[in-house]
């Protein structure tokens, strides 16, 4: 599928066109910008040969009505879409969207979350509309990554009349995160569904990320784009006191202190100088505005690489990007210096010369550090035309009902663990056969007991596990006062700790988790299901009064499996389904779910 991107910003316009197969290529690449006095200066790229130099385009708007014809005068011809990048998303965008007149309306009345981007953004679809009329267009948001962010991330603590108006964090370069987590996780060898990631994204704008097991959970940016790191001209994290002190001591308005914080501030602020390139520079001929600069930008990101650390409850791998992150050596190294502590320790001679052509992601860890470095170029542009294929790929046929399962809360004992809580020797007693050949619930039950209550006559399923895992619903947790994390079947490392009681003894062990909703199917079901292990899906359960569509589930594969869908009880609640109940995959989401899994 041959993919036109268009990402118009307010003062540039980047364009590219790929094709989308088994192996991504892009075939052509083209910046304009400096639009002045009827002209613009550019810079096309086309496999080795790059073309620079002054176009007679006055603005944006001729540039991109001019396109067909430079894309024809290149031999790029035969597009089949048109992918844009749309700044902002709001709550209602948590993926891809094709734009028609319903949606880019939503689009539009998102404007006064991103006043100066979702504009310009509009400008080129509606432009890109009359020009290609034929042709489908998506838009791609930077905002949709951050959608699996948890209320305590994207909540302020402000009073409910302004929530209940939008005020919340959305986070931003959510393609640029995104699409760095998934080529890291290729580069370890490991799914990104097994690791946790911190994105650092350092340029001219700069977020962290944090990706816990392939979703954001967390990112430096908030409801607008000037929160977190220190950046070129924005100054990220401030006392919000400052407003009141600058309008009462300085007489300054809101708006001239919103327009110095997002265009006077950051490096610019501190040096006068927003570009990194000037203040290392400086920096290194003595220039101490310059020299606390670098301090500055470099403490801030540290700060936000260990806080995401912590929220992840742990790290695997740094990636970084962007035009500071890609190829500042002496930064990456003021960001990680005095993250030891955390087995984070570079290579210097590896950080030092890092090569990135052809999207290499280099590792750049010593030797034997507990966590990966990683550097790599980000290419939003590629992970637009990937996302607007996978928009637009064939629908799969309508599948027929699944059956929905509602688990309650279960423990699976480890062989020890029976034995500490039943006594040696104990061996549970089979009472109920449960749908998955070979599965039951014992007769004996046990207690789970957590700092804030207990919960009784909790189910035990067998057979006996290699580990045990306790598996509640998000109100469970509540009720022990114990966070647990949502993770799949078995997934079981770093997750907390409760006290089982048994009638014997108790026992304190890992293993408490809230199970990722799932589906258990066998390879002929699936085939004709569409379905693939590993997958994720969307699936709509309930009536038409209550009913859901639920996200990400899981697809397992296993030879003996029947097919049927796991929901908690909290989900079932929900959905207002009882014991059990039937699903249906929601067919056209499927191609995107399979886009975002990799
Ligand atoms: P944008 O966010 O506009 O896409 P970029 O990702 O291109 O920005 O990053 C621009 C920043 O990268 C500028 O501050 C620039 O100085 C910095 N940069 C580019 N090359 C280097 C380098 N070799 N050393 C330090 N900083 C660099």
């Amino acid at each position: 599928m041959k993919i036109l991107v268009l990402n118009c910003g307010s003062s540039s316009l980047k364009v590219g066109v790929f094709e989308i197969a088994e192996k991504s290529t892009e075939i052509f690449k083209a910046t304009y910008e400096k639009f002045e006095a009827g002209c613009c200066s550019y810079k096309i790229t086309q496999g080795a040969a790059v073309e620079t130099g002054q176009a007679p385009l006055g603005d944006i708007g001729a540039a991109l009505v001019a396109l067909p014809q430079i894309l024809d005068g290149h031999h790029v011809t035969k597009l089949d879409a048109i992918g844009h990048r749309i700044v902002h998303g709001g709550e209602k965008f948590r993926t891809t969207a094709i734009l028609d007149e319903s949606t880019i309306a939503a689009i539009e009345a998102l404007t006064p979350l991103a006043p100066l981007h979702n504009p310009a953004n509009l400008l080129a679809v509606r432009i890109a509309k009359e020009v290609w009329p034929s042709l489908s267009q998506v838009a791609v948001f930077d905002t949709s990554f951050h959608s699996t962010n948890p209320p305590r991330a994207t909540t302020y603590a402000v009073p409910k009349a302004w929530r209940d108006a939008g005020l919340r964090r959305f986070g931003f370069h959510g393609t640029s995160h995104k699409y760095v987590a998934i080529r890291a996780a290729e580069e370890i060898g490991v799914p990104l569904r097994e690791l946790k990631i911190v994105s650092v994204h350092l340029g001219n704008g700069a977020s962290v990320c944090a990706v816990n097991r392939g979703e954001s959970i967390d990112t430096s940016m908030g409801m607008t784009p000037l929160e977190g790191l220190v950046m070129g001209t924005r100054s990220g994290d401030v006392d919000p006191g400052l407003f009141g002190f600058l309008s009462r001591q300085h007489g300054l308005s809101i708006t001239e202190v919103e327009e110095a914080l997002y265009s006077q501030s950051g490096l610019k602020g501190l040096t006068g100088s927003s570009d990194m390139r000037d203040v290392e520079d400086r920096a290194g001929k003595g220039d101490t505005e310059a020299q606390l600069a670098i301090e500055l930008f470099a403490y801030r990101a540290r700060k936000y690489i260990g806080a995401y650390a912590a929220a992840m409850g742990g790290l695997d791998a740094v990636v970084f990007t962007g035009g500071i992150g890609e190829n500042s050596p002496s930064m990456r190294r003021r960001i990680c210096d005095g993250l030891e502590f955390m087995g984070l320790r570079l290579d210097h001679d590896r950080n030092q010369f890092v090569e990135l052509a052809n999207h290499a992601a280099p590792q750049i860890q010593a030797y034997g550090a507990r966590v990966r470095v990683i550097v790599t170029e980000t290419a939003e542009q590629l992970m637009i035309a990937r996302e607007t294929a996978a928009a637009l790929a064939p629908k799969a046929t309508v599948p027929e009902p699944i059956p929905v399962a509602v688990s309650a809360r279960h423990v699976h004992l480890s062989r020890p663990a029976v034995e500490a809580l039943f006594g040696p020797g104990y061996h549970l007693t089979p009472a109920t056969p449960l749908r998955q050949p070979g599965q039951w619930a014992a007769r004996e039950r046990i207690t789970l007991e957590g700092p804030k209550g207990c919960l009784e006559r909790v189910a035990i399923l067998g057979p006996e596990r290699p580990r045990t895992q306790i598996e509640v619903s998000r109100t469970d947790g509540f009720a022990l006062g114990i966070d647990a994390p949502v993770r799949d079947s078995g997934k079981l490392d770093g997750t907390p700790t409760v006290r089982l009681i048994g009638p014997v003894a108790s026992l304190n062990t890992d293993g408490l988790i809230v199970a990722a909703r799932h589906i258990h199917t066998n390879p002929d079901d699936a085939r004709r299901l569409g379905l693939a292990d590993g997958m994720l899906v969307d699936v709509h359960i309930g009536d038409e009064e209550r009913g859901l569509v639920f996200g990400k589930t899981l697809i397992r594969v296993s030879d003996n499996a029947l097919t049927e869908m796991h929901i908690d009880t909290d989900e079932a609640n929900a959905a207002d389904i009882r014991v059990s109940g039937e699903g249906s995959l929601v067919s056209d989401l499927r191609a995107v779910a399979m886009a975002n899994r990799d």
